[in-house]
């Protein structure tokens, strides 16, 4: 197991304190388990944002090609940089599943060779476990399911075993999912059991009337439709526990010293949007939370239009970032409604509200956005943002930082 990076002690916004009070993808991890190692393949290769359509098409891993629901044209957008942001606007053609990993401030100085190379390396896993549902004929929802299940199991991210503590020292996780044919979706918050809460989002949507279930409520259910539990205790991971100490040695320190810097939680939550080969979108996301939370806080990611959304007629959308902000401006939907009432491609609306309207009240973070020709758009407002995309002939490009793209 790769060291993780050092955590940060910036200063973080003050968050109250509570006192307390099988899957068509199965096959698919087995196969991106054996494809997975091949992570020097990756292609993190630097080319103007403008001439993504084509830079992105240098071969990496390659499976059979999903037959072809998206076909590769060039991006007629042009590709503006981003209004007072640091970065610029990630606009790729041909796409059939893109995954995020959470944004924040990734810094190259807190990532050793060996974590950067795990974190390419579980991302593309991800992103071929959901490439072998689309590429078997399977549909847009199972595949995001298929790649962020994954994801869930990895220590690295901020979703399932690994997930941020919130200030009692726990684990409460949030996730939720959508259909773009039908816009049916399911959602959960505050789970604390359940080994994959994007599998429990999608058994609210399918198997129950209801979209949102939270809490025991929801973990109970989660019992009820055979779905895997571990104990709470397996979720919480030493990394976790000393980022939460340093959070807690950090507010003391603070609140004795005047003033304090902008806020620097590492997000981590992950996140999958897909095209299957009938042109039919999905979105999921699956995350801890924000470290430190508030016992019973629910961010945006389980709050469909705020951290997710998808329809076949604009595009499905999964956020990462701080989720009161991405709430307050219904972010996932705000992207679709650019679409759907404005008349904007993908890249106009992903722009104009991630990287300009999201920091007006202050928020920070991005998303990935999938229309259903296939054109993705990655707009991030931090440093760097963990994400990938797989296009119709099995090519897997992964990158990690604002500036890979140079
Ligand atoms: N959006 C998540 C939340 O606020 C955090 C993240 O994206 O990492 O709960």
């Amino acid at each position: 197991m790769p060291t993780l990076p050092s955590i940060s002690t910036a200063p973080v916004r003050p968050i109250p304190t509570y006192r307390k009070r099988s899957l068509a993808g199965a096959r698919g991890l087995a196969i991106a388990a054996l494809l997975g190692a091949a992570t020097g393949c990756l292609n993190p290769a630097a080319a103007p944002a403008a001439d993504l359509a084509e830079a992105d098409t240098a071969p990496s891993t390659v499976l059979p090609a999903v037959p072809a629901a998206a076909p590769g044209t060039r991006a007629p957008e042009t590709v503006l940089p981003a209004g007072g942001q640091t970065t610029d606007l990630e606009v790729v053609d041909g796409i059939v599943l893109a995954i995020h990993g959470g944004a924040g401030t990734i810094l190259r100085e807190n990532m050793t060779p060996e974590l950067d190379r795990a974190y390419r390396a579980a991302l593309e896993n991800a992103l071929l476990a959901g490439y072998h549902v689309l590429s078997n004929g399977g549909d847009a929802v199972t595949a995001v399911e298929a790649t962020l299940r994954p994801l869930e199991d990895s220590h690295l991210f901020n979703a399932g075993r690994g997930a941020v503590l919130n200030d009692d020292g726990e684990v409460e996780m949030d996730a939720s999912i959508m259909v773009g044919q039908s816009g049916m979706a399911g959602a959960v918050a505050g789970a604390r059991t359940t080994r994959h809460p994007i599998s429990l989002a999608r058994k609210v949507m399918e198997e129950s009337p209801h979209v949102l279930l939270s809490g025991i409520g929801a973990d109970t259910f989660a019992g009820e439709q055979g779905l895997e539990a571990k104990e709470r205790s397996w979720f919480v991971t030493p990394h976790r526990q000393e980022q939460l100490r340093l959070l807690k040695a950090k507010e003391e320190r603070r609140i004795a010293s005047a003033g304090f810097g902008p806020d620097d939680h590492k997000f981590g939550t992950v996140g999958a949007v897909a095209l299957d080969e009938k042109g039919h979108l999905a979105a999921g996301t699956t995350t801890g939370g924000m470290a430190r939370k508030a016992w019973g806080r629910i961010g945006d990611s389980p709050i469909i239009g705020a951290g997710t959304w998808a329809d076949d007629a604009t595009c499905a959308v999964s956020c990462t970032g701080h989720g009161e902000f991405f709430i307050r401006k219904a972010i996932a939907h705000q992207i679709h409604s650019r679409m759907a009432f404005g008349g904007a491609g993908i890249g106009g609306a992903a722009r104009a509200t991630v990287l300009q309207e999201l920091p007006k009240g202050g928020g920070s973070g991005g998303c990935v956005a999938l229309d259903a020709k296939g054109r993705m758009a990655a707009p991030f407002t931090t440093p760097g943002m963990y994400r990938g995309w797989i296009d119709s002939e099995g090519r897997v490009t992964v990158r990690i930082h604002g500036d890979e793209r140079r």
